[in-house]
């Protein structure tokens, strides 16, 4: 269990605070990713407005890279110390759609199992899966070529939601 700061958002409107969340070590096909960068989006802003959706309290980024500091049980695809970009919609590569070279459309994207809580246990929902305003989070198993790939690549993050929307 780690102990990091985050930015969270507890209910709809209420300004967004840094607060001291809880991360797991990572599970089966999970990552742990120590956050260097995060960009600020405007789907964060819908998130805190409650125009996403109600599930409050959110941890908000969802743009982002860093470096994975602990890999879990079955994870081939990074090792710790690999520079990685957080995917908020991780393809499978292998539903029929990824098949079809149709990705966008992956009946099966990845995101990690595991909650981040607060202190007092309350669990954190992930904006758009990934909650990146955090100094760790979680870089979830995407097992497809094309994701490796991109997991290495950089530490800055290369695309934005809305440009990917
Ligand atoms: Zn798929
Ligand atoms: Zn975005």
């Amino acid at each position: 269990m780690h102990k990091v700061k985050g930015v969270v958002v507890k209910a709809k409107n209420e300004p967004a605070t840094v607060e001291t969340i809880l991360v797991p070590d990572p599970g089966p096909g999970e990552a742990l990713v120590d956050v260097l960068t995060c960009g600020v989006c405007q789907t964060d802003l819908h998130y805190k407005v409650g125009g996403v959706s109600d599930d409050f309290p959110f941890l908000l980024g969802h743009e982002a890279a860093g470096v994975v500091s602990a890999v879990g049980e079955g994870v081939t695809e990074v090792e710790v110390g690999d520079h990685v970009i957080l995917n908020w919609r991780a393809v499978c590569g292998e539903c029929r759609a990824c098949r079809k070279g149709e990705p966008w459309y992956c009946f099966a994207t990845h995101n990690a199992t595991q909650k981040m809580t607060l202190e007092d246990g309350t669990e954190l929902e992930p904006a758009l899966g990934i909650g990146a305003f955090a100094e760790k989070t979680w870089w979830p198993r995407a097992s497809a070529p094309a994701s490796k790939h991109r997991s290495r690549m950089i530490s800055t993050p290369p695309w934005a939601c809305w440009a990917a929307a």
